[in-house]
């Protein structure tokens, strides 16, 4: 078969960009180094529950892609409302509390509006002694997987504008929708791509299993893997490999933990692990109302588990959770399984978040680099970097630009 356009990487940007093309009748080849599709997108079964290690949330549900999608394949999904701003009981975190931490957020929000920070630092719109900072950089922990003075305040209320505060959820997984999107799609796995020269007739592919040629190519990696050369560029690419450098992954990372006795607590309720802490953890109860906890840890928080490693993680969380319920409960959960994103070899950490001054660079890694070499990925989303309807959509949007300049 004759390549028309090769695809690399089959995460939710490749399988979209790969999908659109075959539609309209072009020869595909998604080419992915892992031996399974998805990327960061990827549920795993636990003793029949269906757990997602990376995206679990259909965001900006009423305007994203990925929820019309699950919708037309008939997938269940849930639409009610998350409990993250909760705290059960108020534990450890008093009403008044939780009022005075988000009056505080919301003025940050306000101030990075009005009086832009200096060198776009969004860490410069509130004091560091500020009480609720720790509470704010944890945020932004979730968020960009980084506190806040590693994060462009244009580039976070780029975001923020345009997000909705509609959350869905895929109780088979989002990593099962996104994958399962792959099933018709031509595609080569476990082929590391290692070199592309765009130089000749066609665009030459050196891979791990040997070389592919095609008329064009979309590259819809995650941008750590551009920014460290794993793929190397003939003509150089440099614009666009220094614009993925300015888009970091930051960290974030989940726990599962069983529960013995489910109904110890409420399902679909939440906790806090130390609301005066960036160094903390956020547990969701009973998501779906199953005996788990989903344990959620991001920036600083993520990068101290990964210090502490499996078992000191293990020990992070339980010990916070005891402080909340009590030890006779969190004695009594079990680990089942967690993700180490920043470990996975063609991965390399959570999601983009774009360096202080340097929001522009999405724009930058987005446009082509010629004719026959486009990027695409949840970096290159303007307004919905960091989730997988934005790398949806920019894979949509890579095959829409690639399309026309074939033949
Ligand atoms: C813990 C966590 C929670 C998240 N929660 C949410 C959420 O609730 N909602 C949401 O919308 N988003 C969430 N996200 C983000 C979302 O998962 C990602 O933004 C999205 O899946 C990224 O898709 P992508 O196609 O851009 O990249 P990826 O999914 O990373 O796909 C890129 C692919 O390229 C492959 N690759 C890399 N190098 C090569 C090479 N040299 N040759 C061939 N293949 C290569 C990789 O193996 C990978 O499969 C979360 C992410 C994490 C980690």
């Amino acid at each position: 078969m004759q390549i028309e356009v090769a695809i690399i990487g089959a995460g939710a940007a490749g399988i979209a960009a790969a999908r659109r093309l075959q539609d309209r009748g072009r020869k595909v080849l998604l080419v992915e180094a892992m031996d399974r599709v998805g990327g960061r997108a990827h549920t795993i079964t636990v003793e029949g529950l269906a757990l997602d290690l990376g995206c679990g949330w259909l965001h900006s549900a009423e305007r994203n892609p990925l929820a019309r999608f699950a919708e037309a394949e008939n997938a269940a999904i849930d639409r009610s409302h998350a409990a993250w701003r909760n705290q059960l009981r108020n534990l450890g975190f008093s009403a008044e509390q939780q009022r005075a931490a988000w009056k505080t957020y919301d003025s940050f929000d306000q101030s990075l509006r009005d009086n832009p920070p200096p060198d776009d630092i969004a860490g410069k719109a509130i004091a560091r002694d500020h009480p609720w900072r720790p509470y704010l950089d944890m945020i932004s922990g979730a968020l960009n997987g980084a506190e806040l003075d590693f994060v462009s305040a244009k580039d976070l209320l780029a975001y923020d504008d345009s997000a909705s505060e509609t959350n869905w959820r895929l109780p088979a997984g989002y990593g099962t929708l996104i994958g399962g999107a792959a099933r018709a799609l031509p595609l080569s796995l476990a082929t590391k791509v290692l070199a592309i020269d765009h130089q000749g007739a066609r665009v030459g592919i050196e891979t791990s299993k040997g070389r592919i040629t095609a008329d064009a190519v979309i590259v819809a990696v995650p941008t750590d893997i551009l920014a460290r050369g794993d793929i190397a560029f003939t003509p150089a690419v440099d614009d666009h490999l220094h614009a993925a450098s300015c888009l970091p992954l930051g960290r974030v990372d989940k726990l599962f933990l069983a529960m013995e006795d489910a109904d110890a607590v409420p399902p679909e309720t939440h906790l806090l692990g130390n609301p005066h802490s960036a160094l903390t953890g956020s547990y969701y109860l009973r998501p779906f109302g199953r005996p788990l906890i989903e344990c959620f840890f991001g920036g600083i928080a993520a990068r101290a588990m990964e210090e502490a490693g499996d078992v000191g993680r293990i020990a992070f969380a339980i010990e916070e959770i005891s402080a909340l319920l009590g030890s006779d409960f969190a004695k009594r959960l079990q680990p089942v399984a967690g993700s180490w994103w920043h470990k996975e070899a063609t991965i390399g950490g959570a999601y983009s978040h774009a360096l202080p001054g340097h929001a522009d660079k999405r724009a930058i890694l987005a446009a082509p680099a010629d004719e026959r070499l486009h990027f695409a990925g949840e970096a290159c989303s303007a307004h919905d970097y960091s989730t997988a309807h934005g790398a949806w959509q920019s894979g949509l949007d890579a095959a829409d630009r690639i399309e026309p300049r074939l033949y």
